[in-house]
């Protein structure tokens, strides 16, 4: 089984822009490529985890939501990096789709997309890392026995606000520092 890295994708990944509806909105960070490359090199999974409630909402649909995922990996692909797998909670309680309203076990910080990915891809959740901007991609990452990272981009200054700063295995400025903290986790491990 190997070792994966779970990137919640909103404030982490690309741009926190408040439930991205438009191509034209859509930005990585300047450091996800190279990010993302150092943790392919080092033959972790990359998976992306992400509640869309905007699916549940009526904002976007489903096909807009794989359209962007396409988009990003297409962008990275420039740059030599990948993202294995992209996995999206498209429900909410109080959506207004009716397809889409309720609760369900996907949505982190419930673990059902991890779980969901572990089957796909042969996946250790306990030998692996969540990186996230919200106390919820935590509690996911230690629901999951994984190792949780958060960073400071998107929501994450303001969810470090909430001083629950040693719930974090870490708490680093963005997706580089955190994939940097990751493999020296890994290098001190052997
Ligand atoms: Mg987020
Ligand atoms: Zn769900």
């Amino acid at each position: 089984m190997r070792r994966a890295v779970f990137l919640d994708r909103d404030g982490v990944v690309i741009e926190e822009v408040s439930y991205l509806s438009s191509m034209k909105h859509l930005a990585l960070f300047p450091w996800t490529i190279d990010a993302i490359r150092a943790l392919n090199r080092a033959e972790l999974a990359v998976v992306v985890i992400t509640n869309q409630s905007g699916i549940a909402r009526g904002f976007f649909t489903e096909a807009f939501v794989d359209e962007v995922h396409r988009e990003m990996s297409a962008r990275l692909a420039v740059g030599g990096a990948r993202i294995d797998a992209y996995y999206y909670c498209p429900h909410h309680p109080d959506g207004r789709v009716t397809e889409y309203a309720r609760s369900c076990d996907c949505r982190k910080p419930g673990r059902g997309l991890v779980d969901r990915a572990a089957r796909d891809l042969n996946l250790d959740p306990a030998r692996s890392f969540v990186v996230g901007d919200k106390w919820s991609d935590i509690e996911l990452a230690h629901a999951a026995g994984a190792r949780g990272v958060l960073v400071r981009t998107g929501h994450g200054v303001d969810e470090l606000r909430l001083d629950r700063g040693d719930a974090a295995d870490a708490v680093v400025d963005n997706l580089a520092a955190a994939a940097s903290w990751i493999l020296k986790s890994l290098k001190s491990e052997v």
